[in-house]
């Protein structure tokens, strides 16, 4: 059983769509064991997206990602960091696959509705960034 970071980001919370994309994490069996709605400043998501500093868009990435509420989320399940990933869709709403989030409610490549971890390294040190042992269970 492996765990994952996600995060609905601010062009999906900002239309009300945290119920249906929950949705969508619960029917491919993932479970979601941690949540929580809070406003990032634009320097913690500097720390969280430093992985991508020196791409053109990481400064608009950051405002965009502090600019409304996220929910930060923990999703558990078989194969959970690829199994997010799959319903996520790709990164360009333009090239996911029909059924996914990003196909059904991303707007651009930038505000493309949902962040999922990579990796087991980058999901155990993205989930540490948000939450305490004590907050999932
Ligand atoms: P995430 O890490 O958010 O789950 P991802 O792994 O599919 O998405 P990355 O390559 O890690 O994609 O990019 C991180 C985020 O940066 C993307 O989700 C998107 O919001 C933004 N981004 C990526 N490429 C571009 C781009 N060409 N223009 C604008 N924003 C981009
Ligand atoms: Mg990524």
């Amino acid at each position: 059983i492996e765990r994952t970071l996600s995060i609905i980001k601010p062009d999906a919370t900002r239309r009300n769509l945290t119920g249906k994309i929950n949705a969508k994490f619960e029917d491919a069996g993932l479970r979601i064991i941690a949540q929580k709605r809070i406003q990032l400043t634009k320097a913690q998501a500097g720390v969280f997206y430093a992985v991508h500093k020196e791409r053109p868009f990481y400064d608009e990435l950051c405002e965009f990602m502090a600019s409304e509420p996220v929910v930060v989320q923990v999703l558990e399940g078989e194969n959970a960091i690829t199994k997010n990933r799959e319903v996520m869709g790709a990164t360009n709403p333009a090239d996911a696959a029909e059924g996914t989030i990003r196909a059904e409610f991303a707007e651009s490549v930038g505000e493309n509705s949902v962040h999922g971890s990579d990796a087991p390294d980058t999901a155990k040190d993205e989930i540490g960034f948000f939450f305490s042992q004590l907050e999932i269970v």
